[in-house]
C-alpha cells in the first residue's frame, strides 16, 4: 500500500476499495468467534498506510491509468520475455511480441513472471513448483441485504479442520470474494478451470460445517478452480555486477 500511494493512485483506488475493520477467525462447525484482531484505523496508524481490498480488475485498471510520463512507468502488454545476457553495465533483454522479436539494454531486469517462471531457470534454479496437495476454489456473490452474506461484509473470515474457506468483500462492498480450499491431489495447470457447485459444497459437510458458511458457498453459482503449487526458498536472487542477494 506504501507503494501504490507513493505512485499516487490511491485517490483512484478509493471508490473501489472496502475497508475491513477486523480480521475474524471462527469455529467451522460452531460459527463462534474464536479470535479477532483489528484492521482498519488500527492497520492504519500501525503500519503507515491503509489495509485496503480490492478485485483484481480493479487494481488493475488503477495501475494501467497511471502508467505514462508523471510516473514514469511504461506498460508494454504482450511482450514475453525470452532470455537475458548480464553485462558489465547492465543487462541485455531479448522478448517477443506475437512473432515479433523486440530486444532491449536495460540497467536492470527484476524477473517477477509468477510461479512457472522462466527467468528463474536462467538464474540456475531448476526446480519445478511441487503440488502442495490442496485445490481452490473461488466465486464472487452478490451482497444482498436479505442473503446470510452480509454478515461477513465488514469482515475477513477463515475457518478450518482440514478444508479453510474465507470471504472478503469487493467492488465497494457490493460483491463478496469467498474463497474455499480443499485437500485434493488434482493438478492442472490454471486457475480458471470451472468447478461443480455440487462437488464442492459435498466437501463441506452439514456435521462439520455451520450453516451459514455452507449458505455462503452454496451461494456461488460460477466456481472456478486452481491447483496450489509450492517453491522452495531460492538461495540466491541476482546475478550481475550488482544483483540482489
Ligand atoms: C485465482 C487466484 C486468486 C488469488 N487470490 C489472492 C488473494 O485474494 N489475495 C492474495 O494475496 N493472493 C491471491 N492469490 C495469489 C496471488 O495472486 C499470487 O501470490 C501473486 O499473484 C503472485 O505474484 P507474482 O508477481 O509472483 O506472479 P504473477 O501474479 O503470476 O505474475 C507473473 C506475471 O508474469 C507474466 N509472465 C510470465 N512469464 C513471462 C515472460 N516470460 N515474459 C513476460 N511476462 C511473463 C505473467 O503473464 C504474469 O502476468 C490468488 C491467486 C490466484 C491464481
Amino acid at each position: 500500500m506504501r507503494v501504490l500511494v507513493a505512485l499516487g493512485i490511491a485517490e483512484r483506488l478509493k471508490p473501489h476499495v472496502v475497508v475491513p475493520e477486523h480480521l475474524a477467525v471462527r469455529n467451522a462447525r460452531s460459527g463462534r468467534l474464536l479470535a479477532q484482531g483489528p484492521l482498519g484505523a488500527t492497520s492504519a496508524q500501525r503500519y503507515g498506510a491503509p489495509y485496503w481490498v480490492i478485485h483484481r480488475g480493479d487494481l488493475q485498471a488503477a495501475l494501467w491509468r497511471c502508467r505514462g510520463s508523471d510516473a514514469g512507468i511504461t506498460l508494454r502488454l504482450g511482450s514475453k520475455v525470452e532470455n537475458f545476457t548480464a553485462e558489465p553495465d547492465g543487462v541485455a533483454v531479448s522478448t517477443s511480441h506475437g512473432s515479433q522479436p523486440l530486444a532491449a539494454r536495460a540497467h536492470a531486469l527484476i524477473a517477477a513472471d509468477g510461479l512457472w517462471s522462466t527467468l528463474r531457470q536462467q538464474f540456475g534454479h531448476a526446480t519445478a513448483p511441487r503440488p502442495a496437495g490442496h485445490t481452490a476454489w473461488r466465486t464472487l456473490v452478490r451482497a444482498t441485504p436479505h442473503s446470510r452474506a452480509p454478515r461477513f461484509r465488514r469482515s475477513i473470515s477463515g475457518s478450518a479442520p482440514t478444508r479453510i474457506s474465507f470471504t472478503n468483500p469487493v467492488k465497494s462492498g457490493r460483491m463478496i470474494n469467498v474463497v474455499a480450499i480443499v485437500d485434493d491431489d488434482w493438478r492442472e495447470p490454471g486457475w480458471s478451470t470451472p468447478g461443480a457447485p455440487r462437488a464442492l459444497l459435498d466437501r463441506f459437510s452439514t456435521a462439520q460445517w455451520h450453516a451459514s458458511a455452507r449458505d455462503l458457498l452454496a451461494a456461488g453459482e460460477r466456481w472456478q478452480k486452481w491447483a496450489l503449487f509450492d517453491c522452495p526458498p531460492l538461495a540466491s536472487w541476482g546475478k550481475g555486477g550488482h544483483a540482489a542477494r
